[in-house]
């Protein structure tokens, strides 16, 4: 595959931007190579600079349910451009996508609109403590709730990717409050309550983590954070701005039945344009300004061409309804199957992990991925391998063994076909050296 201008414009971004990208895992650092420029995405398919085409199982890093430029969602974007861009006034479209937000997600009973799910996520935070007057939060071990600072402290995505230990310029203090623990550790969880119980405002978790690999809960995870939170008082955060409206319309807290007391959004609520959200129980959000004392704001927050994609995104979805999902968790499954299979056959040890239209191949010999320890035993520069077999056919496939891939609903099956068959070549590929 000729990519002699991706080459060129990379040597030109790096001159003027750290790495020749905005976000550092698009820098194929992980994977040796430079990163692919894109022209353009329709459907399931990116072409890049070049005139290359790829299958596309990144998706945006999650927002792209629904593939590139839908025709329903650039409808919509389209037909608001026309009445301006932003208002910093409220309108109907705002209330319209809360109330959907809120009849979707079982834990929101009322929600704040931002820009990203960084914004979502500090903003949650800085409500819990204010809700419980308390300071420390529990997160876990290679899960990434963005990158504000005090959430910066042993986090997944880039940082795995990277494999920094810490993050410089993240001063102690300010994660001296932040508690991490092992994912999946009931005990680990149980024996800090223990002993903290009436300090912790808050645990924050990915409800099916994408950002270390995807690492689905451990049967009683999700029930014990919840029991625990509850008799202790803090609030518990499902970060679901990777999982909210793609594992299930209403997050993975409706595929688990766990209802947690905050709930955070991006990704595929902003429907491919910069849109978060942050919500939980009415009495919690009660405490965010104007009506409490929580401060909380944004110049473009509820950005109505934003918002306008995000509507689109979710009436899609709704349509889609029950099939919709159906899909998605059999072609996961689909795949994951195929994959594993593949690997058996050259006899290269893997653990593939999937959830709906989430899924990691570890190149691992451990017996299960379920934390950020045994994803940690992969082998990384195996996979690199394995991804550059998949990119030079036609896949392009996330370029780090520490973040998920991703289906869309409207890959058909002969996408899927040339997923499986490109990664059996890649895996074939992988056996012959
Ligand atoms: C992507 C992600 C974030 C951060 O969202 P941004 O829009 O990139 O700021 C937070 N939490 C989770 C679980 C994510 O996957």
């Amino acid at each position: 595959m000729n990519r002699a201008n991706s080459h060129a414009l990379f040597n030109r971004a790096a001159q003027v931007t750290p790495g020749g990208v905005n976000s550092p895992v698009r820098a194929f650092r992980a994977v040796g190579g430079d990163p692919v420029f894109i022209e353009r995405g329709e459907g399931a398919y990116l072409t890049d600079v070049d005139g290359n085409r790829y299958l596309d199982c990144i998706g945006s890093w999650g927002p792209l349910l629904m593939g590139h430029a839908h025709p329903r969602i650039v409808a919509a974007i389209t037909a608001q451009l026309a009445k301006g861009t932003t208002y910093g006034a409220p309108t109907a479209l705002e209330a319209q996508l809360a109330e959907e937000i809120c009849a979707a997600v079982p834990s929101v009973e009322m929600v704040r609109l931002v820009s990203s799910g960084t914004e979502a996520t500090m903003s949650a935070i800085r409500v819990a403590r204010g809700y419980t007057g308390r300071n420390k939060i529990v997160k876990f071990e290679g899960n990434y709730h963005g990158h504000a600072d005090f959430l910066l402290a042993k986090a997944g995505s880039g940082v795995a990717t990277l494999g920094l230990p810490e993050c410089a310029g993240v001063p102690v203090a300010v994660t001296a409050d932040t508690i991490t623990l092992p994912y999946n550790d009931i005990s680990a969880v149980l024996e800090l309550f223990e002993n903290y119980s009436a300090e912790i405002a808050c645990v924050i978790l990915e409800p099916v983590v994408g950002n270390m690999g995807c690492v689905p809960p451990a049967k009683g995870f999700l029930e014990t954070l919840r029991d625990v939170t509850q008799k202790s008082g803090s609030v518990l955060i499902f970060d679901e701005v990777m999982t909210g409206f793609r594992i299930a319309y209403g997050g993975a807290q409706t595929k688990y039945g766990v209802t947690p007391d905050m709930t955070t959004l991006g990704k595929i609520v902003g429907g491919g344009l910069p849109l978060g959200a942050y919500g939980g129980k009415r009495e919690i959000m009660q405490v965010v300004a104007p009506l409490g004392s929580v401060y909380q704001a944004g110049t473009l927050s509820g950005n109505p061409i934003a918002v306008s994609a995000g509507l689109a995104m979710l009436s899609l979805l709704k349509e889609g309804g029950a099939a919709l999902y159906e899909r998605l968790e059999e072609i996961g499954e689909r795949v994951a199957e195929s994959f594993r299979e593949s690997a058996r056959n050259e006899n290269i040890p893997v653990i593939v992990n999937q959830v709906g239209s989430m899924l990691t191949v570890f190149f691992t010999e451990a017996k299960e991925v379920t934390d950020y320890a045994s994803a940690k035993t992969s082998d990384t520069a195996r996979f690199a391998k394995w991804f550059r077999a998949l990119l030079d056919s036609g896949i392009y496939f996330p370029p780090s063994q520490f973040e998920a891939a991703f289906l869309s609903a409207i890959m058909s099956d002969s996408d899927i076909e040339h997923l499986t068959n490109s990664a059996r070549s890649a895996f074939q590929s992988l056996a012959s050296h």
